[in-house]
């Protein structure tokens, strides 16, 4: 038997596929990487493609069980809330967290990638292939078939894990061998990035915030990156007469940014040519089921269950995959045919609850935290927090700043407004019990 036929093949370089390879090689095994680009901290990064992403603490957790943690935050830009950009007037800051101090942080894709690069290929037995991007999988053998610039190769594994992101190839196989069934719910949504330079050499808007332009129909938002820019992200219809095909030339372009933006035109002078040239990006949520064939081909990350962006929970829930992955091998004594089904039947609900969020979410971002009647909210919910705490924690402190599974995050947050529902419907009950003794009482005088 070749040395390959023992290794555990990872297909997909992406943030998934590197910590996921780290995982394992800690674990003994014999990783093979593979990636159909070539080594990204040797190349370009492409144009308008997300360059930074919000991490928080489900993603730190998992770095910090490979000791990478602290590394990555050197270079990430903590943000405390959200600064909320209305059409004309000053910005107003919304705290995330009760406390105020709680942040998610922004960070470098391409730096957070090669950073888990770096990692996985210095612990011994693991090696990368580049340029290989698979096309072909035989799930009863682990065979793979891989298109590489020197024209096609094979190579097989023991295991095969399909890292390899929403459009995952690994996942087609299996769905082209009848094997898998899925669904993908596209968004009639796009998003193109624009840029902010640094202004005068330092950040042209505050840096501790992600600043969100919500619009009803469109929304923008902005995350700073380290060497003071901003990458804003124009989530706006794919179709229609507004939605980006609508704008057609430099005027119209400015026109429109003018009326809807107005506070970012003297802050982003290649907005013209960000527009006309950077491509507009699909979202949507993928489902499939199972996660698994044969007991040895499996898929993790964006590869099982892609989600939109608007809770910044991506990565951090493909991070969070390879710890349970981790988990589950150490319960199933490396056992893949058991890990594999208990990993999907511990995570499908998780990825389920995360998945429905972030489409709440986006609802939430582009409609709701303009109006005075959500910021009262968030204000009341904040107040309940501090006065119950540990008892009363708002979704968006349970999903950003804890690892308490999706799933149960949804069933905690519906208990505790049914219990506030419980104390509201008491409290008015009382209210109206003793508003009609007083008005028996003035009657009797
Ligand atoms: C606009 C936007 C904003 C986002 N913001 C956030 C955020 O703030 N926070 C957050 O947590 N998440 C965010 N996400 C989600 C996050 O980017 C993804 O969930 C995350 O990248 C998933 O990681 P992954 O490793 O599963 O897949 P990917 O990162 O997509 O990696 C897949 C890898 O597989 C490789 N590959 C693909 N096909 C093949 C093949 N056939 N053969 C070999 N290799 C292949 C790719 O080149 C890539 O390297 C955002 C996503 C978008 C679109």
């Amino acid at each position: 038997m070749s040395p390959e036929h023992d290794e555990i093949a990872v297909v997909g370089a992406g943030l998934a596929g590197c910590l996921l390879a780290c995982f394992l090689a800690q674990r003994g095994h014999q990783v093979a990487l593979y990636e159909r680009r070539p080594d990204p901290r040797t190349g370009r990064v492409e144009r308008g493609r997300s360059i930074n992403l919000a991490l928080s603490e489900r993603g730190l957790d998992a770095l910090r069980r490979i000791g990478l943690d602290e590394q990555v935050m050197t270079d990430a830009l903590p943000m405390r809330g959200r600064m909320i950009h209305p059409v004309a007037g000053e910005p107003q800051f919304q705290s995330y967290s009760a406390s105020g101090d709680r942040a998610i942080n922004s960070i470098s894709r391409g730096a957070l990638n090669n950073a888990l690069l770096d990692a996985a290929t210095a612990l011994p037995g693991v090696r990368v292939a580049f340029d290989h991007r698979l096309v072909g999988l035989d799930p009863a053998t682990g065979e793979m078939t891989f298109e590489t610039p020197q024209g096609k190769v094979t190579a097989n594994a023991r295991v095969v894990l399909g890292t390899d992101g929403a459009g995952s190839a690994v996942r087609g196989q299996l769905l082209a061998n009848g094997l898998l069934e899925e669904s993908l719910d596209f968004l009639d949504y796009g998003y193109k990035e624009l840029t902010i330079p640094p202004m005068g050499g330092d950040f042209a808007l505050d840096p501790d915030a992600l600043h969100i332009w919500p619009r009803g129909t469109s929304m923008m938002i902005a995350l700073p990156n380290p060497d003071r820019s901003f990458t804003c992200t124009l989530f706006w219809p794919t179709h229609g007469t507004s939605a980006f095909a609508s704008l057609g030339s430099p005027a119209a372009i400015e026109r429109h940014f003018a009326e809807h933006y107005p506070d970012l035109i003297p802050l982003a002078p290649n907005l013209v040519d960000d527009y006309q040239h950077n491509p507009v990006g699909v979202l949507g949520t993928v489902r499939c089921t199972p996660w698994q064939a044969t007991g040895r081909v499996g898929l993790l990350g964006d590869a099982a269950h892609a989600i939109v962006p608007f809770y910044g929970q991506g990565a951090n829930c493909a991070f969070e995959d390879v710890v349970e992955l981790d988990r589950c091998l150490d319960e199933c004594g490396d056992d893949w045919t058991a890990a594999l089904p208990l990993f999907q039947q511990r995570r499908q609900d998780d990825t389920e609850a995360i998945a429905r969020m972030a489409l709440a979410n986006f609802v939430e971002m582009r409609d709701k935290v303009a109006s005075p009647l959500f910021q009262l909210g968030r204000k009341v919910e904040h107040a309940l927090e501090r006065a119950l705490p540990g008892r009363y924690v708002s979704r968006y402190e349970l999903v950003s700043f804890s690892t308490t599974p999706y799933a149960e995050v949804v069933r905690r947050v519906r208990r505790q407004h049914q219990a506030l529902g419980v104390v509201a419907a008491g409290a008015a009950a009382l209210l109206v019990g003793a508003v009609g003794a007083a008005l028996g009482r003035g009657r009797r005088r």
